[in-house]
């Protein structure tokens, strides 16, 4: 008898092929160590984020050298982002004067910001905090509401003293510790959409060479713009780079919290090379109600136009401290990888949490069990909804996903040697895996991003033969359990493989077909 077709079965199904949505990971002291790096690569990070709020650029150095070592060491692609906090107030440091750290405030409290104060301590009975911006004594009116840590802790402004101090109640209290974000959703600051703190952590990503640079509180395209010329001023450039026919420009990651950015979002789409959804600090500067459709709008308008898009913040926040996420935790990685998303990313809960490992690991499993139940459940899209580009790759894109669909292919091997190829079938939303080979670094490390590419550094064969390229991809599908004898892969091979001065050759391969024999008939 044949099975029901809505017989349960695939409950018990080991999921195989490789995931599509990428992890991006960010480093804090919970992930610094060499050992503990190692494991969050084999885990599945793609992208590690450096993240600028938190600690200074001697201490990034030593950061970014012991994460490439351990990228390096692991010999897997794998990509860094460096984060620009933009115009964000922030609390000073804050000293453990609570046994489990930082400082407790309690409703009808009432709190002092002082000018100039380095570390918080209480004065006169009141709990007294420093901030990273002299506005916040300027700006603030009696009334207005001072949230803490992403609107965990909410207080009301009581009084100012212009340039010296602001005193706040509490209305719902906390723990705050060092460094923690202060927004203020009703106050007018006046303050610059990229600080000084930011240029000058621009000029370190660029001069450092990072593969992506994410700028906080975007508002419009310009913005960016204005980032990615001056990234492009500051980077070191090589002789050779002349001729490899590689973009050697920092892509820019446009992080979207903020409702302007809502409103103005295509335009910052286009003008950007990808897309956050910064919930943390968009759940503060809107209403909190509003941030799953606004994710689920900014998520389709990038499929839409064909650029990454990452979802961060709170994903497995409880994990922090527990070894389980809660079931809206695991919901809300699902729902963000059935709607597109190319990655998903962990705050707190790589940087500070007790279990980083533990969370990347339960991470990656969430994201394939989801995966291998997406075609099941019918919830791909039939076709790519990719905006028309006039561009010959795109076409070549879309040719190819009409293709795989036709033939079942089991897999995509693209030599993509500067991304390009592989960042279109990317926007293509297969449902196959893509593999990416590049003999460069760099695009090798970008591509980390793209959702269901794989990037394979590696030389092209000696031959410069196409065929013999075939036979890499053949041993490697082979090696990774994905396919049976007979099934179909497609080759997408640009330069230096392919054919002379065309764009991209396509071919399909059967797997077996070259092991079996063909190789010799067809090699005449
Ligand atoms: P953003 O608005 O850019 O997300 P954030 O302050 O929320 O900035 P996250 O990177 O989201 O920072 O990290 C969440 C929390 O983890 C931070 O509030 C901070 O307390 C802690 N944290 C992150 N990175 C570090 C670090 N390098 N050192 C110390 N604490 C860190
Ligand atoms: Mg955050
Ligand atoms: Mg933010």
């Amino acid at each position: 008898m044949s099975p029901h077709p809505h017989s349960v079965s695939w409950i018990d199904a080991e999921p195989t092929r490789p995931p599509h949505a990428k992890i991006v990971a960010t480093l804090g002291p919970a992930s610094d160590s060499d050992e503990m790096l190692e494991k969050l690569i084999e885990a599945g990070v793609s992208i590690f984020r450096l993240n600028f709020s938190h600690g200074s650029l001697e201490e990034m150095d030593n950061r970014l050298a012991k994460v490439r070592r351990a990228i390096d060491n692991s010999g897997r692609c794998v990509g860094i982002l460096g984060d620009l906090q933009g115009p964000k107030m922030r609390v000073g440091i804050v000293p453990d004067l609570d046994e489990d750290g930082g400082m407790i405030v309690n409703p009808g409290d009432d709190i002092m910001f002082r000018k100039d104060q380095r570390e918080a301590e209480i004065i006169d009975g009141i709990p007294t905090f420093g901030a990273s911006f002299d506005e916040l004594y300027n700006d603030v009116l009696p009334g207005q509401r001072v949230l803490i840590n992403d609107g965990m802790i909410r207080m009301l402004a009581v009084d100012q003293v212009p340039g010296e101090s602001l005193r706040c109640r509490v209305t719902i209290g906390g723990r705050i510790t060092s460094k923690k974000g202060i927004n203020l959703p009703e106050s007018e600051l006046n303050m610059p959409a990229i600080t000084e703190k930011d240029w000058a952590c621009a000029k370190w990503a660029a001069e450092n060479q990072l593969d992506y640079v994410a700028l906080s509180f975007v508002r419009t395209a310009e913005e960016i713009r204005e980032l990615k010329t001056r990234l492009e001023e500051w980077r070191p450039k090589a002789d050779e780079e002349k001729y490899d026919g590689i973009d050697h420009s920092i892509p820019v990651v446009a992080k979207i919290e903020k409702p302007q950015a809502v409103k103005n979002l295509d335009d910052i789409i286009e003008a950007t090379d990808a897309v956050m959804v910064a919930r943390g600090d968009l759940g503060v500067e809107m209403d909190v109600a509003k941030v799953p459709v606004i994710q689920k709008y900014i998520l389709s308008r990038c499929n839409m136009l064909g650029k990454p898009v990452i979802v961060a913040t709170q994903m497995l926040e409880t994990m922090i401290d527990s070894v389980t996420p809660t079931r809206a935790e695991a919901s809300d990685v699902a729902n963000a990888v059935l709607d597109g998303c190319d990655a998903v990313m962990l705050s707190g809960e790589t940087a500070v949490g007790k279990h980083p490992r533990v969370v990347v690991e339960t991470m990656q499993r969430i994201i394939r069990v989801t995966e291998s139940r997406m075609d099941d459940l019918a919830l791909n899209q039939a076709t790519p909804t990719l905006k028309e580009y006039p561009f010959r790759s795109a076409a070549l894109a879309k040719g190819v996903w009409y293709m795989a669909e036709e033939l079942g292919a089991k897999a995509i091997a693209v030599w993509s040697e500067a991304g390009g190829m592989a960042r279109y079938l990317s926007q293509n939303n297969f449902r196959v895996p893509i593999y990416a080979y590049t003999s460069s670094k760099i695009a090798s490390r970008r591509m980390a991003l793209y959702g269901g590419v794989t990037p394979i550094y590696t030389q092209p064969p000696d031959t410069g033969r196409l065929r013999d390229w075939t036979d890499m991809v053949e041993d490697l599908i082979r090696s990774e359990g994905i396919t049976n004898d007979g099934d179909p892969v497609l080759l997408v091979a640009g330069k230096p493989l392919g054919a002379l001065l065309a764009q991209s050759t396509v071919s399909i391969l059967r797997m077996g077909d070259l092991s079996s024999g063909f190789r010799v008939s067809t090699d005449l």
